[in-house]
């Protein structure tokens, strides 16, 4: 038997930090975090028996510098480093320094990451072992005309792929030749600035594309199994949504085939460790085992890997440790059983009706619910109520993982788990999250990764604040209601006969202005507002976590929570808030901010496309920002003439001018 590590050093932060703290802690196993000056206060760095400063905020000043992250491990004793996900996880060069240093590198060898980390050379590879591959162009050759003309080969549509891509990132599908070099300069931009590396490779664009991968794990005993499958064509801009196993319609014939070749390509490179292995498949007539095809391989273990834990009963990560141990895999193909069906879906800080633009801001509240009727629920989360969402990392707030006995009852349990999250504070995709799980085609398994896509103006729905949201902010603001530990619904409410009929002013900031409120008590839980427009009565009653809302109109159960200048009513996965006027406020908005277009949040401007003086159209791209990693297009919002423009390569605040139009006098 080989000794288990003692201490561990986890090099990342947020959710899968958390995670890999909690199997080692299970295992008593000693564990070290690393933060950088953001993360000083954050969950991962709490849960750690020690932890460790490793620079500013910025990644490239602390989550990537290798050199801090192993000094840190030698000072605290740590024997073993586990990478997470992104970050270093998939850096050979890493894994070389972790090793020369004398620890353990948790993850496969320097070796295997290489031979896949880039999709070119990984495809190469693969075509040998006889993994089938995308029909497409994989070569070192990187001219304009050499690939313009590969695509025409392949035939359009096609996909561009920067080499060494992750994450969607420098990846751009272009219909038509007329297209290609813009479209083949953006996505080198975009894989120059996120990998340091602008090489591309071109593949035929798959039809009805679903994204099929097989979860591999072998050990340095010669031995690799698989762990069943999970769908991930749930996407947007090339990033996975929602993700389940196993693959909804899949058929044994199908599981064999895509598995086996998993397996093989697994064995290819003498895998040690968590990996996954993906494949595209054409769905244009179902699940065919001759129409998939190797995408490429993650040396590391991935975000959607929670699914296959659920429906396999094991602890990925747990193995993880065990094989970097020197063990052997703790079971045979044989023994690993699928049971049931998992589902995942991604919540994040973004804004869904603003192109899903990443949100920041704390988290005022923060709740999710601790069980589901029918089957199990898991939430991966990196972050408490009151923690900050910011600008430096990815906006990802938690995992919903569920887990059941078939796919209908997973969904619906994963639609109820979603309504009843509550959270206040930032714009989140949970509304986008309900309806995709709700969308017919989904819920019947008819999945590709162009469904959200094609679906988006009706899975993207106006934020509604149902009806009594403001009756209910308003009252709460009034100081009229209490929040007592009592079970008498009474007792919650101050009662008309200490207070008469006293109006009790509350002054709402709607569309910009602040309009004014008075609240009285008509008897015990029934309320008057006044406004301009008369008296409203409503009827306000506790129930167990929350209010109930009555009135004309009205009939609604919601919770309320504190934000700075307002309140949030929470109420079925809905979030309203409500800002109450303060003159502080009131100054600000009626400022005139002129004809101006301001940064709609904090980055860095990659590229200036006008100049001061040039007449524009309402659409024109102006410029290119770089944000949370991502870069956003901005374009003119109306015809004009561009009075000023920001500099190329300025760093810009949110709201900070842009760009400013002449005004037309
Ligand atoms: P990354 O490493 O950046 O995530 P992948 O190669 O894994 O990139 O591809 C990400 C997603 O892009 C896939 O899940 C799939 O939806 C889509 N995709 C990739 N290759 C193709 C293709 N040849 N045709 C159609 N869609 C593709």
């Amino acid at each position: 038997m080989t000794k288990m590590f003692s201490r561990i050093l986890i090099a990342n932060r947020g959710e899968i930090a958390c995670r890999v703290i909690r199997t080692a802690q299970r295992m008593g196993i000693g564990t070290v975090a690393v933060y950088s000056d953001a993360d000083a206060q954050s969950l991962h760095v709490a849960m750690a028996d020690e932890a460790v400063n490793i620079g500013p905020a910025p990644v490239t000043d602390s989550y990537l510098r290798a050199d801090r992250i192993i000094e840190a491990a030698l000072a605290t004793g740590a024997e073993a480093i586990h990478p997470g996900y992104g970050f270093l996880s998939e850096n050979p060069g890493f894994v070389d320094a972790v090793v020369k240093a004398g620890l353990v590198f948790i993850g496969p060898s320097a070796d295997s990451i290489r031979a896949m980390g880039l999709k070119d050379a990984a495809k190469r590879l693969m075509e040998k072992a006889g993994v089938p591959v995308v029909p497409g162009y994989h070569g070192e050759a990187q001219e304009l005309v050499v690939l313009a003309s590969k695509a025409r080969e392949i035939g359009y549509p096609v996909l561009i792929k920067a080499r060494a891509g992750g994450g969607g990132k420098g990846m751009r599908k272009v219909d038509s030749p007329d297209d290609f070099a813009e479209t083949l300069g953006s996505a080198r931009r975009e894989a120059k600035s996120a990998f340091g590396d602008d090489r591309v490779l071109v593949e035929k664009y798959v039809a009805k594309p679903r994204h099929i991968e097989v979860q591999v794990f072998g050990d340095n005993h010669g031995n690799a199994v698989h762990l069943y499958e999970r769908d991930c064509s749930l996407q947007r801009r090339h990033q996975k949504v929602i993700e389940e196993a196993p693959a909804p319609g899949i058929t044994e014939e199908m599981r064999a085939a895509m598995t086996s070749a998993a397996v093989k390509a697994a064995l290819a490179i003498k895998y040690s460790g968590a990996g996954t292995i993906e494949f595209i498949v054409d769905a244009t007539e179902g699940l065919k085992p001759d129409r998939f095809w190797f995408m490429e391989m993650n040396t590391r273990l991935q975000v959607e890997h929670p699914v296959t834990e659920m429906i396999t009963g094991l602890d990925l990560v747990e193995w993880q440790l065990r094989v970097a141990v020197g063990e052997k895999l703790p079971l045979t193909q044989k023994q690993i059983l699928l049971n049931g069906h998992a589902v995942e879906a991604r919540l994040y800080a973004e804004d869904p009706a603003r192109s899903f633009l990443p949100a920041i801001g704390t988290l005022h509240h923060l709740a999710f619910p601790a069980n589901i009727t029918n089957g199990d629920i898991r939430i991966e989360t990196g972050v408490r109520a009151g923690d900050t969402i910011s600008p430096f990392y990815d906006p990802m707030i938690a995992k919903l993982v569920i887990h059941a006995p078939d796919r209908a009852s997973a969904l619906a349990s994963m639609e109820n788990a979603l309504v009843q999250t509550e959270i206040a504070g930032t714009k989140t995709n949970l509304a986008f999250l309900a309806a995709l799980i709700r969308h017919e085609a989904f819920s019947s398994g008819d999945v590709d990764t162009g469904l959200i896509d094609r679906d988006l103006a009706s899975l993207v729905t106006p934020a509604i604040v149902p009806a009594g949201a403001k009756e209910l902010a308003i009252i709460v603001e009034s100081r009229l209601l209490e929040y007592p530990a009592s079970d008498d619904p009474w007792a919650a409410l101050r009662g008309y006969s200490h207070h008469g009929s006293q109006n009790y002013p509350v002054m709402l900031f709607e569309e910009e202005k602040p309009v004014r409120y008075g609240v009285c008590v008509l008897d015990d839980g029934r309320y008057g507002i006044s406004s301009g427009a008369g008296t409203f009565e409503v009827r306000i009653r506790r129930e167990a976590g929350g209010w109930h809302i009555t009135g004309k109109g009205i009939n609604l159960r919601a919770k309320t929570a504190a934000i700075p200048n307002g309140i949030a009513v929470l109420s079925r996965g809905t979030a309203s808030s409500f800002a109450i006027a303060d003159p502080f406020l009131l100054a600000e908005a009626t400022g005139n901010a002129g004809d101006r277009l301001s940064a709609p949040m904090p980055g860095l401007v990659k590229s200036v496309r006008v100049s001061a003086g040039d007449a524009v159209k309402k659409g024109q791209i102006l410029l290119v920002l770089e944000a949370m990693k991502m870069e956003h297009t901005i374009t003119a919002p109306h015809d004009g003439k561009i009075a000023e423009i920001v500099l190329e390569g300025s760093q810009v605040k949110e709201k900070s001018s842009l760009a400013r139009f002449e005004t037309g006098d």
